[in-house]
């Protein structure tokens, strides 16, 4: 999962070909094979362990030796499945043009599939075995109790299980169940025609989402701004009624789920596979709405600074100060490990390590996979695929997918294969405390009052668009959700009436909101395609703002107690439920004081942003 935040690399015009770029700034992929050849035997032990697997049906209520033996098999599928996976999507990333590599890539995809079938049979047939015999095995086999949070984990999610009627029945609606977001997708992109708009400087510029953003975020005349956004909203409005008519069918679709399983409401569904209570998206919800006094301050900020008498959503993008400084990834290479001394010094040697290892695939060639990520390979490790273009953006790029890689790296060395993966809601905690502590010390040793607006400026659009619009976002599913639960209509009116609604509670008299904001919610594409998805943007922004406070402030036996807790939860991978990891770590999502946290990092840093600007006079 990678920040909404997060921009597209502009490509470059004058790019180095792959083989001119010196091999430090280059991934080595010999560490997961030697070349080929070695792959292919690989993939084809993978394809014959997987029918070994399906081979094992029927077998499972023997006893604790049989469900061993499933366990473990399918651990080496797992294992082998990283490997022969990345190697060839990593070989691919490096040149997406080059057609063998893809079909390699595909070939594995296909296996994946047999994967899924040949396994099919064990939920099932596990779920057969009463509990109560399952855990006088584990009591009994300390190398099958390994399994045990995984087993168990499996007979809690039974209770919304359906008998085979009622399961073969659900299976059956999942074929019209992605309908609503297919139209989306074809409405919104295969079928939509991008307007042209013309500049006041003369240009022209096409409408695509991605020029969009750009213009709201490079154009310092307003009304370019101003015309960017009417025209692009246009977009929605023209077909309102029917994006309103698509969205009342997700809505439907998950309520429709929610009650043949018997949960009370939708959003328990959606919780329920990582044991999550609403009440943690309850009072995310209702502690930022008691949290926006910061934000405002921003904004009015922002419109005294711009010098604009009315400020509008549109004009929440734009840079405060011009800045070209570059940074190159050799002083970067320094300062990284710098910023985690505050997570002790073992960390940060494992942090040089990852720097020097050849994991990291650093500067783009033509063909190369845009954007950033890093790959967890099992039995290898983490590798980082960047665009670096020496740009500050590119900077917290590296530091955050670096907090990714650190996670990977503990998680892989302290767990079982089983338990390995880390959960979506825990995995933007380490990235996004690993950009945080990149920015005090970036703000430490910055001389230049610019360059400290800049640094601020970053962080609290960080805040504003990871946080606080990824809340209203959740507010926006919410109450959309409850409309179709309380059986009232979903219409164009009430949809609009609602995003208009929560545009005002979330920026009062800060920002003039303008009519056409009210088709906004039919942009948002995780509305029709993820539904409460974008919750856990928010609760992993709270979290790490909520461990920044315990690992850089207070005395420092605290301190060293936090470091600890938090070296803890990277190295706990998956073994258990997110939020009991996460309370182990001192962070209870359900309570009001850890969102509190995100407000008080705001408040803190509108308020250093008023010092650097007033600096600047
Ligand atoms: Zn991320």
């Amino acid at each position: 999962m990678d920040s909404p935040a997060t921009a597209e690399t502009v490509p470059s015009s004058t790019l180095r070909d792959r083989s001119e770029i010196p091999a430090r700034f280059k991934w080595n992929l010999k560490h997961i094979f030697d070349d080929w050849r070695a792959w292919q035997d690989a993939y084809d032990t993978l394809d014959r362990k997987i029918s070994d697997y399906a081979a094992l049906q029927g077998t499972l209520a023997r006893g604790a030796g049989e469900l061993l033996q499933a366990m473990r098999l399918s651990d080496e599928i797992g294992q082998l499945t990283y490997k022969v996976w990345y190697y060839a999507s990593l070989m691919h990333d490096e040149d997406q043009r080059d057609n063998a590599i893809n079909a390699k890539r595909q070939q594995v995809q296909i296996l994946f599939a047999k994967a899924g079938q040949a396994s099919a049979w064990f939920n099932p047939e596990l779920l057969n075995i009463p509990l109560a015999t399952l855990q006088t095995w584990m009591a009994a086999n300390a190398d099958l109790a390994v399994y045990r949070f995984a087993l168990e984990d499996l007979y809690r999610q039974q209770e919304h299980v359906l008998d085979d009627k009622g399961e073969h029945l659900l299976s059956l609606s999942s074929r019209f169940a992605s309908a609503p977001h297919d139209a989306y997708a074809a409405l919104s992109t295969a079928d939509v025609r991008h307007p042209t708009i013309a500049l006041s400087t003369g240009a022209t510029a096409t409408l695509t989402y991605g020029q969009y953003r750009a213009i709201l975020s490079t154009e310092r005349n307003q009304r370019d701004r101003a015309l960017a956004f009417h025209e692009y909203h246009k977009l929605y409005q023209a077909n309102v009624n029917t994006y309103a008519a698509l969205y009342n069918g997700v809505l439907q679709r998950d309520w429709f789920l929610a009650q043949s399983r018997g949960y009370a409401s939708a959003l328990e569904a959606a919780l329920h596979g990582n044991n999550i209570p609403v009440a943690v998206v309850e009072n995310l919800i209702a502690s930022t709405k008691a949290g926006v006094e910061p934000l405002r301050r921003y904004h009015r900020l922002r419109r005294r600074v711009l010098g604009l008498d009315s400020y509008y959503t549109y004009d929440s993008t734009i840079p405060l100060v011009d800045f070209d400084r570059r940074y190159p990834y050799d002083d970067v290479l320094e300062w990284l490990p710098a910023s985690v001394m505050p997570l002790g010094k073992p960390y940060q040697q494992q942090l040089r390590d990852v720097l020097s290892g050849d994991w990291i695939d650093v500067y783009e060639n033509p063909g190369k996979r845009s954007g950033a990520y890093s790959a967890p390979v099992y039995g290898v490790h983490p590798y980082m695929l960047l665009n670096y273009n020496d740009t500050l953006d590119a900077v917290f790029t590296l530091a955050h997918e670096m907090g990714h890689s650190m996670h990977t790296l503990l998680s892989n060395a302290h767990q079982p294969f089983v338990y390995s993966a880390y959960t979506i809601f825990v995995a933007e905690v380490p990235s996004t405390l690993s950009e945080a502590l990149f920015l005090e010390y970036m703000l430490a040793r910055a001389t230049d009052d610019r360059e400290r607006i800049v640094l601020l400026q970053h962080a609290i659009d960080g805040i504003v668009s990871t946080f606080y619009t990824q809340v209203m976002f959740a507010d926006f599913e919410l109450q959309a959700h409850r409309l179709v639960e309380q059986g009232r209509p979903v219409t164009a009116d009430a949809l609009g009436d609602m995003y208009f609604g929560l545009l005002q509670t979330y920026h009062g008299d800060a920002v003039t909101l303008d009519d056409a904001s009210r088709v906004t919610w039919a942009r948002i594409p995780h509305f029709f395609s993820t539904p409460y998805y974008v919750y856990q943007y928010a609760t992993c922004f709270a979290s790490s703002a909520q461990l920044m406070q315990q690992l850089t402030t207070g005395p420092e036996s605290g301190r060293a107690a936090a470091i600890e807790r938090y070296l803890t939860l990277l190295s706990a991978g998956g073994s258990d439920h997110p939020m009991t990891l996460l309370q182990g770590a001192g962070v209870d999502l359900s309570r009001p004081a850890t969102v509190r946290a995100v407000v008080d990092q705001l408040d803190g840093l509108v308020t250093k942003l008023e010092e650097a600007i007033a600096a600047i006079g």
